[in-house]
């Protein structure tokens, strides 16, 4: 994507005259409408570099661009459309809920029957621990209620968080995000947050009894889809209990299936306080949580009262729509379709350019020898149309995150042109 030039609409031959006004006219007259121009004007960019290709429709795992290509969408958002795009029972179920009503009051005040009977459902697949929802937009969010909770909770200040994790872009978060570069810029960030190695029993002896809380995802994301072992899951579960620190999985991007079972705790036999969730919850819709028991999440609830409120948190047509993914997600079955798209990727993905297959289920990482061969295959298949990306923290890893429910010939086409691109 090119920096948009605002002296291309200017005629060449102008005189200066007519270049002057040319541009006073180009500074309060509406600008040709290309999508292209309006996206370099007025949006803010995240990096110099976006995809910046122009998206007309999606279904199912297929984006439309406005050029006439169909792309094969094998990063579902990051891990957000996981039963494909506009999913006919999310868009019904949408629909329904838009006539009824939209937005009534901040989060916590009315009853919503979207809401109640979605947290509902979704306890339903929890364990006894884990059954009363706070609702949110976004996972960060969802983090920043799970750290305060905590704090609250235990009336302790330290956290304890691990190296290359990810939780997201708002100051809590971030401060808990375990990798310095993104960090740096924005401190100070909260006091008293450190960092321990992933996946390492010793190091978990630095978890005591000033800690409130231990948060990490259970299998690293954006750190580069790492598995840590079922021992160290174990142990670091039971010294949260001994010291009395409450154990926060952030699941926005594991959950729902990805990982192949409906939440990725549920591999390592451990169950965390508090959970947090957002990402494929709604469908396609924003919906984020975090969910704990109601003697935890009280915290919130007294001195003073509202502690913490959000005016969006658990929309009602987002509850909607999640309710009708999760019902997608259970009936058929993709919590396990996920361990079948692992299996066809790691036997068709066997070339000598990817040194090592990371992650689990549809939650993949394909690793190249280092990151500019990894971003030219990850070109070379867009160019070929199927839509891959990278991680936060792991430049030389590419992400297979398909939607759930893909067609395997859909899935087999894109692994074909990963090979190719892998051939170089
Ligand atoms: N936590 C994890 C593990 C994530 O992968 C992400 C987003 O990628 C977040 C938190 C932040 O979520 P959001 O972008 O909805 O704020």
């Amino acid at each position: 994507m090119r920096h948009h030039n605002k002296s291309a609409y200017i005629p060449k031959r102008a005189s200066r005259r007519g270049q002057r006004d040319a541009e006073f006219w180009h500074n309060i007259m509406p600008m040709p409408r290309a999508a292209t121009d309006l996206f370099a004007r007025h949006i803010a960019w995240t990096s110099d570099t976006p995809i910046g290709l122009e998206v007309v429709h999606a279904e199912g795992p297929h984006i439309m661009l406005a050029d006439g290509r169909r792309l094969i969408d094998c990063i579902s958002g990051i891990a957000v459309s996981s039963i494909g795009h506009r999913h006919p029972r999310v868009i019904q179920a949408v629909k329904a809920q838009l006539d009824r009503h939209l937005h009534l009051m901040v989060y916590g005040e009315l009853i919503q029957r979207p809401q109640v009977e979605y947290a509902a459902r979704l306890c339903e697949q929890l364990p006894s621990s884990l059954q009363t929802v706070y609702f949110t937009m976004t996972g960060t969010e969802a983090n920043e209620g799970a750290l305060k909770a905590a704090k609250k909770y235990t009336g302790r200040a330290r956290m304890v968080a691990f190296e290359r994790s990810f939780h997201g872009d708002t100051h809590g978060s971030l401060s808990v995000t375990g990798r310095s570069i993104y960090r740096a810029p924005f401190e100070p960030l909260l006091p008293q947050v450190d960092f321990l190695p992933f996946d390492n029993v010793a190091a978990l002896r630095h978890i005591d009894r000033a800690t409130a809380c231990v948060i990490t995802e259970p299998i690293q994301g954006e750190g580069g889809m790492n598995v840590p072992s079922d021992t160290w899951m174990q142990a670091l579960r039971r010294r949260c209990t001994e010291t009395g620190a409450l154990l926060i999985f952030d699941e926005i991007q594991t959950g729902f299936g990805r990982t192949g079972t409906l939440f990725a705790f549920e591999n390592f036999g451990v169950v965390p306080d508090i959970l947090t969730v957002a990402k494929a919850m709604g469908g396609g819709m924003p919906l984020g949580a975090f969910i704990s028991s109601r003697r935890i999440l009280n915290a919130l609830r007294r001195d003073p009262p509202l502690s913490h409120v959000t005016t969006f948190g658990g929309h009602p047509v987002s509850c909607a729509a999640a309710q009708a993914a999760l019902a997608v997600l259970l009936e058929e079955g993709l919590p396990a379709r996920a361990r079948k798209i692992e299996a066809l990727v790691r036997q068709r993905l066997d070339h000598p350019s990817i040194g090592e297959i990371r992650g689990r289920g549809a939650m993949l990482g394909l690793v190249f020898a280092d990151p500019p061969l990894a971003q030219a295959a990850v070109q070379r298949c867009l160019d070929q149309g199927v839509l891959l990306g990278w991680t936060l923290h792991a430049g030389s890893l590419i992400r297979l995150a398909p939607p759930l429910n893909i067609p395997m010939a859909v899935l087999g086409q894109a692994l074909d042109v990963i090979l190719a691109a892998a051939d170089g």
